[in-house]
């Protein structure tokens, strides 16, 4: 059991204002795993008060950005120190599968935090230009003031990484809410915040519900809201921030489409990786491609071949080495999942595999990974985000219908093109209205390109040097002649 009975705020271990508690469910076992305090909005005011001081008072904005990113460094390699901890603890919260969890979870975190502290090198965080008088003009990116980050239960620490990069390079103190779902792992990086010294009040984290979320969203010390989450929590966050000129970065869902060529070889390699896109985090990934879009010539062929890979993943314990599939996050997850496994059946698309829940794993909240052939664009398996080992495949005639399925959607996060002339799925990936289409991968995102969405999923972007920019604020200083 991991107990934790203080929060982390301004530098140190307090109390929590109330005396609710939050306990974290096994997403395998059904077991309870651990318990931490339940965040209130008094605990949230203590929290921004703490930032503000920071920012408002404290040396931390007015280091160098070179300065900021030591200390950055120093968070991750805490973090490395704790890997397979922390790892263990994400996969036994939300079922995300040991073999993935390490990789997928932690170090992929680790490496973000790395990625902005090169860049707060590479930055360019001012420039001096001609003026209009013969004078010269200052223009810099001021740092943005103080920060809400907001996290979901998926990828935890990886989405809470994306917000303190750019956060800590560019001078902004954050509050972290983790979702209650996925609390206990914030308390490792707690604890990596305080060997690797950072500044009191630079991170603060309180694990809270919706209410108390609301609560940091709202209040009137917060600067900038970044958000990564479900599409309709994030319309409403973004209203709540246009409401009060807040800036916000909104990371949404989506519902991305794998466009399979004809002339693809799918040997087992890119098999394993068009299979990996869709179904990574047992499918709880908001850039997994679960609408595979084939040409009427090779449907078939694909369709058996997916089933039979599909078929033969290992589902088990997350904690369990030789897992490939773990269970759902939370058992309202899972119901919702299945509801979505009974729309496409009444809907007429095909079982090939799956469909249930699998019959060995009586504990837990497992779905069989799960195939649908003969689905059509319009059903709503294939329009809206199912966050399970859920894919669907969808049969077109030419390549430009194949893309005008990929973009009838309300989303546009991510996508792929699978060829054997990668210059030509190039050339197909700009044609998809989606902010990240990779060729013959499942690479979701790149740490040194920009990363976020079009349409409903989601507002700015996160990842790359464009990463930094919307934790900014543009400022002249004009010089005299
Ligand atoms: P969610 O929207 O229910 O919750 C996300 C977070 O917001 C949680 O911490 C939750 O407590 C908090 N929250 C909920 N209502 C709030 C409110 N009114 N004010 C403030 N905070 C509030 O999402 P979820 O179920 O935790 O996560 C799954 C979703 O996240 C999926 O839709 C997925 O696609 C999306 N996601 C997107 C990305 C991306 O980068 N685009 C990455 C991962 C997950």
């Amino acid at each position: 059991m991991q107990i934790y009975k203080e929060l982390y705020i301004g530098g140190e271990w307090v109390q929590p204002a109330g005396t609710q508690t939050m306990q974290v469910v096994s997403a395998s076992t059904e077991e309870v795993i651990g318990e931490c305090p339940d965040g209130t909005p008094a605990d949230i005011d203590r929290a921004v008060a703490a930032a503000r001081a920071a920012f408002d008072d404290g040396p931390w904005p007015t280091m160098t950005p070179v300065e900021r990113a030591a200390v950055l460094s120093r968070l991750s390699q805490a973090l490395q120190g704790k890997a397979q901890d922390i790892a263990d603890t994400i996969s036994a919260e939300n079922g995300s599968p040991k073999q993935w969890s390490l990789m997928g979870q932690v170090f992929s975190a680790t490496m973000v935090l790395d990625t902005y502290a090169r860049l707060a090198g590479e930055y360019q965080w001012e420039d001096t230009r001609a003026g209009m008088m013969g004078n010269s003009v200052l223009v810099r990116k001021a740092p943005v003031g103080v920060v809400a980050g907001i996290i979901p239960w998926n990828v935890p620490l990886f989405i809470a990484a994306l917000k303190l990069g750019p956060a800590m390079v560019t001078g902004c103190p954050i509050i972290l809410k983790p979702s209650p779902e996925t609390p206990l792992d914030s308390f490792f990086l707690a604890e990596a915040a305080i060997e690797a010294g950072v500044p009191a009040g630079v991170i603060n984290i309180v694990p809270a519900g919706r209410e108390t979320g609301e609560h940091l969203v709202r209040h009137p010390g917060i600067d900038k809201v970044s958000f990564t989450g479900s599409t309709a929590v994030g319309q409403h966050i973004g209203e709540v921030c246009g409401g009060q000129l807040k800036r916000c970065t909104l990371e949404l869902g989506g519902k991305s489409a794998a466009i399979v060529l004809d002339d693809a070889v799918l040997d087992d390699h890119l098999l394993g990786e068009l299979v990996q896109s869709g179904l990574m985090n047992n499918g709880q990934v908001c850039g997994a491609q679960t609408r595979i879009l084939v040409s009427r010539n090779r449907y078939d062929e694909v369709v058996s071949a997916l089933g039979d890979a599909m078929g033969a993943l290992k589902v088990g314990d997350a904690l369990d080495d030789s897992t490939q599939i773990g269970p759902l996050a939370a058992s309202r997850q899972r119901d919702r999942v299945e509801g979505y496994l009974e729309a496409g059946r009444s809907a007429g698309a095909r079982v090939v595999v799956g469909g249930g829940r699998p019959k060995d794993l009586p504990k837990g909240w497992f779905v069989e990974p799960t195939l649908f052939a003969d689905v059509d664009n319009s059903m709503k398996i294939a329009r809206e985000e199912i966050f399970g080992p859920v894919l669907s495949v969808i049969p077109y005639e030419g390549e430009d219908q194949a893309i005008k399925i990929a973009n009838d959607s309300d989303y546009g996060l991510c996508g792929s093109v699978w060829t054997a002339d990668p210059s030509h799925g190039a050339q197909v990936a700009a044609r998809v209205r989606t902010g990240v289409v990779a060729v013959n991968g499942s690479m979701i995102l790149d740490f040194n390109s920009p990363f976020g969405g079009f349409k409903k999923s989601g507002i700015g972007r996160e990842l790359g040097p464009e990463g930094i920019t919307p934790y900014t604020e543009l400022q002249s200083i004009i010089l005299p002649a």
